[in-house]
């Protein structure tokens, strides 16, 4: 067992460091040998891999872009079943840059930058981030629309372009 937390990301636009790899086809041959201890992608991508054995052992990470409805509770309970790791959301602008990350405590999705967004909780969460929250299945697409004219100042997103 390989201790090292790598990530296979499974769709084209990102960028690569040496514990994240993408592999724009999806999953093949090169992303087992690769090994990921988790996988992120589009849920559709996802999907496709519910009937293979991946060996994951951190996480897998679902993509929700803007014009999405959020992760659903059907694809999140086959994740889960399929996968045997947690699921966690994250929403993607038009360019991959993140704009909202699910928290360890499963409470919601913090958004990431300082952006405001309706409906947000600025309550403390059981998961330490200081980051206002959005509810599970927040209206993406109102926030999509916010953060078009949001300047491009997201911390530590993965995504170039
Ligand atoms: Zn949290």
């Amino acid at each position: 067992m390989n201790p090292t937390p790598r990530t296979a990301i499974l769709t084209p636009g990102f960028q690569e460091t040496k514990l994240v790899r993408v592999f724009p086809q999806g999953w093949n041959e090169e992303a087992a040998k690769f090994e990921p201890s988790s996988i992120a992608g589009p849920a559709d991508q996802l999907r496709r891999l519910t009937k293979l054995d991946l060996g994951l052992r951190h996480a897998v990470i679902v993509f929700t872009y803007g014009v999405e409805a959020g992760l659903s509770d059907d694809d999140r309970d086959n994740f889960w079943d399929a996968f045997g790791v947690p699921v966690f959301e994250q929403y993607l602008g038009r360019g991959n840059e993140l704009l909202a990350v699910e928290c360890d405590a499963h409470t919601g999705l913090h958004l990431v930058g300082d952006f405001e967004a309706p409906d947000q909780d600025r309550r403390a969460c059981a998961c330490g981030s200081p980051n206002p929250r959005l509810p599970r299945r927040a209206r993406i697409g109102e926030l999509a629309e916010l953060l078009i004219e949001a300047p491009m100042a997201f911390g530590d997103a993965t995504a170039t372009r």
